[in-house]
């Protein structure tokens, strides 16, 4: 008594897509293209248009080709299947016009799929029954979408955390401001405290990306970059100069390791 052996199920895919930080955070729908072999319908994978084979043209009937190469004194010889028919020797008098005698086709299939917020980059979202066909009778296999962030030309994702830079004159870092910085839901008004550092991260709680399969959201940090003007007016030099003066009779700067000392 043989085993009895049921239809096969269908083979799982797997395809790429590519998503915006704006998908990931607010989430949608992203439509992906999949590509796989099936069985050619219009020959049910013969190859052939009518009945008729003919000799394989490629192999001469013998299935096989050999190429001889030399190296040195010695000869080799290698033995491959012939690409052409397969091994069979044979041949299609009229190859069919839809699969050029290959007996399959690529198939191709947009499926939508559902981009959760908050996906982390890298991972694989795996979609039940969205894979192959199986046999009848058989269940399909899985589709899996690997997700791959694109890089953003602002923001910089760090898990549910964004990081942005934000340049700042020199004015507004020694008195402090209070300025409005790009979020991901638009804007957001962010205050520079008086004697802020070059490099300093300030935070905005929860304006990050959602967390995934969480409640809540991430924050957005602020990387404060303290910008040096490189041109400056004449009375900008003035005043500049004049600043210079001050500190310096104010700190009490002399020798070359006072500027080490606290400001
Ligand atoms: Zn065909
Ligand atoms: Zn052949």
């Amino acid at each position: 008594m043989g085993r009895r052996r049921g239809p096969m199920p269908g083979r799982d895919a797997r395809v790429d897509v590519e998503v915006t930080l704006e998908d990931v955070a607010r989430g949608g729908r992203k439509e992906v293209t999949l590509q796989h072999p099936m069985t050619c319908p219009a020959c049910r994978g013969t190859g052939a248009e009518g009945e008729r084979l003919v000799t394989c043209p490629t192999c001469g009937g013998r299935g096989q080709m050999s190429t001889a190469q030399r190296r040195g004194y010695s000869q080799f010889i290698t033995i491959a299947t012939c690409p052409k028919c397969n091994g069979r020797g044979q041949w299609p008098e009229r190859p069919c016009p839809r699969c050029s005698g290959q007996g399959r086709i690529a198939e191709t299939r947009t499926i939508a799929v559902e981009i959760p917020a908050g996906v982390p980059d890298g991972v694989q979202l795996r979609i039940p029954g969205r894979g192959l066909a199986g046999e009848a009778g058989a269940p399909p296999g899985d589709l899996y979408v690997g997700i791959h962030l694109q890089p953003h030309d602002r923001f910089v994702r760090d898990g549910d955390d964004l990081m942005l830079d934000l340049p700042i004159p020199v004015a507004d870092a020694v008195l402090g401001t209070e300025v409005e910085v790009p979020t991901m839901d638009g804007s957001s008004r962010l205050r520079i405290p008086a004697g802020v550092q070059s490099e300093t991260v300030l935070r905005l709680r929860g304006k990050g990306l959602p967390r995934f399969q969480a409640h809540g959201r991430g924050d957005q940090l602020v990387r404060v970059r303290v910008v040096t003007p490189t041109q400056v007016s004449s009375e900008e030099r003035r005043l500049f100069e004049q600043l210079r003066r001050l500190r310096d009779e104010d700190v009490g700067r002399r020798g070359p390791f006072d500027r080490f000392r606290n400001p």
